[in-house]
């Protein structure tokens, strides 16, 4: 059984030296790539640029712009069994990138982004999906209520709602993990490696509900 886990920010550039991110350390998406590979199953980490050092034995593939993230994930996710994808893409890229450094110049200057591609929203509109999705949603506010109208928009099985002041660029966290059929699971302030175990072993129990309605099995790590 393989997960794909996506991590970190994205980076759109503006020109050679400049670029919009997201304020993300990747450490959540680091750490249940890393519980998924102790319970023992296979990970491909889609990471952004991030502080990190990949978890050993984990395949690391390393991106930039949501554009990168975009096509990595849709050139493994039919490979999968589980895509959680936790990471904090861009909503918005420049219209255009300028090939030269803009010089500062007297007045304001303006910007014009477009957006970019949801990947979850294109994994979860996906004809025939075969694996589990997994979303999500870093909240600042009515956490609960915007999580499960992001669940229901981007049709995905599980979604995992935080506030985002806790847990961004942090190492601590609190979750509420919100599933397809309704069910609903809170875990309190943890660090992020305590969660990410909670996670994988949620996702597994979620996964082999799914996948038993089917008629098909789970094969078990060794
Ligand atoms: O809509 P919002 O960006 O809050 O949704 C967050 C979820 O969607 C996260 O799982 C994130 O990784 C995913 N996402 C994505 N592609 C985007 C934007 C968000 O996969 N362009």
């Amino acid at each position: 059984m393989r997960f794909l886990v996506t991590a970190g920010p994205t980076r759109e550039s503006i020109d050679p030296v400049r670029y919009i991110s997201n304020r993300s350390s990747g450490k959540m998406g680091y750490a249940i790539a890393e519980a998924a590979l102790e319970a023992g199953y296979e990970v491909i980490l889609i990471s952004g640029p991030v502080n990190l050092g990949p978890p050993r034995r984990a395949t690391l593939v390393s991106v930039s712009t949501s554009d990168e993230m975009f096509d990595a994930v849709h050139r493994h996710a039919d490979n999968s069994d589980v895509c959680v994808l936790c990471a904090a893409v861009a909503d918005y890229k420049p219209a255009k990138v300028l090939p030269m450094k803009t010089k500062k110049r007297d007045g304001n200057l303006s910007l014009e982004l477009v957006p970019t591609r949801d990947i979850l929203d294109s994994l979860g509109h996906r004809q025939n999906r075969q694996f589990l999705l997994v979303g999500f949603a870093a909240e600042t506010n009515d956490v609960e209520q915007n999580a499960v109208q992001k669940l229901r928009a981007k049709n995905c099985d599980i979604m995992v709602a935080n506030d985002a002041r806790l847990g961004m660029e942090s190492d601590e966290n609190e979750l509420l993990i919100l599933f397809r059929d309704g069910e609903m699971k809170k875990i309190s302030r943890a660090s992020k490696d305590f969660l990410a175990r909670e996670l994988v072993k949620s996702f597994l129990e979620f996964a082999t509900k799914m996948f038993d309605k089917k008629n098909e099995t789970i094969t078990e790590p060794n």
